[in-house]
């Protein structure tokens, strides 16, 4: 079978680990060149080692616009375009409503809204011939999970942008959609406690909570990713695709 992303150029962001690692090694592995970017080189270029030739890892904060700048302005350099852009990067604290304080709110929604928004706003010139935009939403974004006031608020935003952006970019040929993920097993579960007794808690509360009585594996994001990116999904646009085990049917 015909690699499904044959000659495309993907970014992703948030790549060194968990989701976006994982696309990332699927769409390579179907024919993409896949710009990688994250906050530290180090974790990047582990990331690309696993991942093989056509890779670039890219050093940049998604709340910096001076750091998006420099991203875009090295692919149009060596590439001239873009054809997949997954706004993959996420910050999450949980917090209650009660204890919620400035800071995390700046920075959930400096990273997940205003982050993705640059991301996705100065990718734009690139894309020359159509394309397909994937945002990192979360089931978050329409159930109810204590602590996670601002968080599924950031993801909330995401799930709105996945409309108004298909409506503005309807001319243009680019599919914008969204997938909402349930508990994927990836170091953002880890990243929720303070000890490893309370990631495993975590991980056991989604577990008996999913329908499919398991986490998530990054590579069935992966999958979706891939499908939403590739000509298979050619009618999909302004869509939120929930992988999530069956966690938000209940
Ligand atoms: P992860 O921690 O492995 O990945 C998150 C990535 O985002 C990390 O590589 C991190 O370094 C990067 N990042 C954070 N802030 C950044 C910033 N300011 N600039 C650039 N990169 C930044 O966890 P993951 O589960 O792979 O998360 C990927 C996405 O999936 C996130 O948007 C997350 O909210 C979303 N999500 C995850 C789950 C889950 O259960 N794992 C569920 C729903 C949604």
């Amino acid at each position: 079978m015909m690699p499904r992303l044959q000659g495309k150029v993907a970014v992703i962001t948030g790549g060194s680990s968990g989701l976006g690692l994982a696309t990332a090694q699927r769409f390579v592995k179907e024919g993409a060149f896949v710009y990688l970017t994250g906050r530290r080189q180090n974790d990047l270029d582990m990331a690309a080692a696993l991942i093989g030739d056509a890779v670039a890892p890219v050093r940049g904060d998604v709340r910096d616009l001076g750091d998006l700048d420099q991203l875009y302005g090295r692919i149009r350099e060596e590439k001239g375009k873009i054809d997949i852009l997954v706004a993959n990067a996420g910050f999450i604290d949980p917090q209650p409503l009660v204890d919620a304080t400035e800071e995390n709110f700046d920075k959930t929604f400096g990273t997940n809204v205003r982050g993705l928004l640059f991301t996705v706003q100065k990718a734009l010139p690139l894309f020359r011939d159509g394309g397909a935009i994937i945002l990192i939403s979360s089931i978050a974004a329409f159930k109810g999970i204590p602590l996670y006031t601002t968080y599924s608020a950031t993801k909330a935003s995401v799930r709105s942008f996945v409309r108004t952006w298909t409506a503005e970019l309807k001319d243009r040929g680019i599919r914008v959609n969204a997938i909402s993920p349930g508990a994927i097993d990836t170091p953002i579960i880890d990243a929720q406690a303070a000890t490893k007794e309370g990631a495993d808690a975590i991980r056991a509360n989604f577990r008996a909570a999913t329908p499919l009585n398991r986490l998530g594996r990054p590579e069935e994001i992966a999958a979706a990713a891939l499908f939403l990116a590739s000509d298979e999904s050619s009618y999909v646009a302004g869509a939120d695709l929930v992988v999530d085990g069956g966690l938000s049917a209940l």
